[in-house]
């Protein structure tokens, strides 16, 4: 080809940086031998969904044919009455992965920097690069968001700043007096309090006092987590008027799916099976947690529905995890969030936390733990 050929399709260069983004890796699904493994990769609900949502989905299904709601106004309704929300001020995206990237979109770009900490959740750096925007990762102390780090890594510049509360994949939290010290500290930018773990731990808001009453706090939740809709990718924000109007802009008419709308309308309205859920949840976890340490295997207190099992080294953390696979049991290596010495194990249901709990404690005890 001649230099001065014209340009292709084939050759036409997306904008820069866009290259430079490592491909996500989602939770692995499969293991050599096992033709039905437990997955305990992705943080799902082993429990499934809520009844409930499950016949609004087969529901939904007769209307395949008709697009859904623009608005959102009957979920964004059923999420006010649940959560003491105004529905104005609630968003609806294709997973929070959709709102993510709204924020980014909307408020980060070339020369402005996106700020995390460095075992923050993978979609923010990614965000960040789709819109050009430089990722900024502060340290942790000890696998605990450092508000300090946050605010000492902020510039004028910082146009973004995500916390995950409870964290993934560590787990831990940090108290909502440190979130709003935080946004204090940043009025030049928005903080998304990514709070999709926010049911598993009793008694906490996810942020949503905050997000009712500073300009810059928005908050995410999501219906993949506790409510087990993962596969019909549904979440929501809350926050200032203004934030929202900003994101409705972004927002496709018809970007959450009506089966995904009306099981998400039964999943938050069925209060007593997320909360059976996060008891349940919350049992096993300290269980599993008991049993790892007394093999060796110590986790910080986790306020999720996982544990982060940490490793003497990174060489142990493989073997365990060829170790689980062998048994059919698929956790996941956190390697890519800077923790190359743990595994992040999501809680199963008892029988599937009993046979991680055997399995790390025969590799433990293989190699003279
Ligand atoms: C799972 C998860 C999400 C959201 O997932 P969606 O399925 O896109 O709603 C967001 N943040 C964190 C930290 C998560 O672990």
């Amino acid at each position: 080809m001649s230099a001065t050929a014209p340009a292709t399709a084939e050759t036409v260069a997306p904008q820069p940086g866009i290259m430079e983004i490592a491909l996500y890796e989602a939770g692995a699904s499969h293991v050599a031998g096992h033709p039905d493994p437990v997955k305990l990769s992705s943080n799902e609900n082993p429990w499934g969904c809520s009844p409930a949502a499950q016949a609004a989905i087969e529901a939904a299904a007769a209307a395949a044919h008709r697009y859904p709601s623009s608005d959102h106004a009957g979920l964004r309704a059923a999420i006010g009455e649940v959560h003491g929300l105004d529905p104005a001020r609630i968003i609806c995206g294709a997973g929070s992965d959709e709102i993510i990237s709204w924020l980014a979109h909307a408020y980060a770009g070339p020369g402005t920097e996106v700020l995390f900490t460095e075992h923050g959740f993978l979609m923010y750096r990614i965000a960040a690069q789709t819109a050009g925007a430089t990722p900024v990762a502060v340290r942790e102390r000890e696998r605990v968001t450092d508000v300090d780090a946050l605010i000492a890594g902020a510039t004028p510049a910082t146009r973004l700043v995500f916390v995950a509360n409870p964290n993934n994949p560590t787990g831990t939290m940090i108290p909502l007096a440190e979130l709003e010290r935080l946004a204090r500290a940043v009025p030049q930018a928005i903080v998304a309090l990514d709070s999709a773990y926010a049911e598993f731990a009793e008694g906490y808001d996810g942020g949503a006092e905050i997000a009712s009453r500073l300009p810059n706090v928005v908050m995410l939740r999501t219906f993949s987590k506790i409510h087990g809709l993962g596969g019909l990718r549904v979440g929501w924000a809350y926050g200032p008027r203004a934030v929202i109007d900003v994101l409705a802009r972004m927002r496709g008419p018809f970007n959450v799916s009506a089966p995904g709308l009306a099981a998400a309308e039964a999943a938050i309205r069925d209060t007593a099976f997320t909360e059976r859920c996060r008891a349940e949840t919350a049992r096993l976890r300290d269980r599993l947690a008991d049993a790892l340490a007394a093999a060796g295997v110590p986790s910080d207190p986790s306020f999720a529905n996982f544990i982060l099992a940490r490793f003497p080294d990174r060489e142990t953390a493989e073997a365990c995890d060829a170790a689980l696979q062998a048994d059919g049991l698929i956790v996941r290596r956190v390697a890519g969030y800077g923790l190359p010495n743990c595994l992040r194990i999501t809680i199963g249901d008892e029988v599937a936390c009993r046979r991680v709990a055997e399995s790390v404690r025969r590799f433990m005890a293989g190699r003279g733990a």
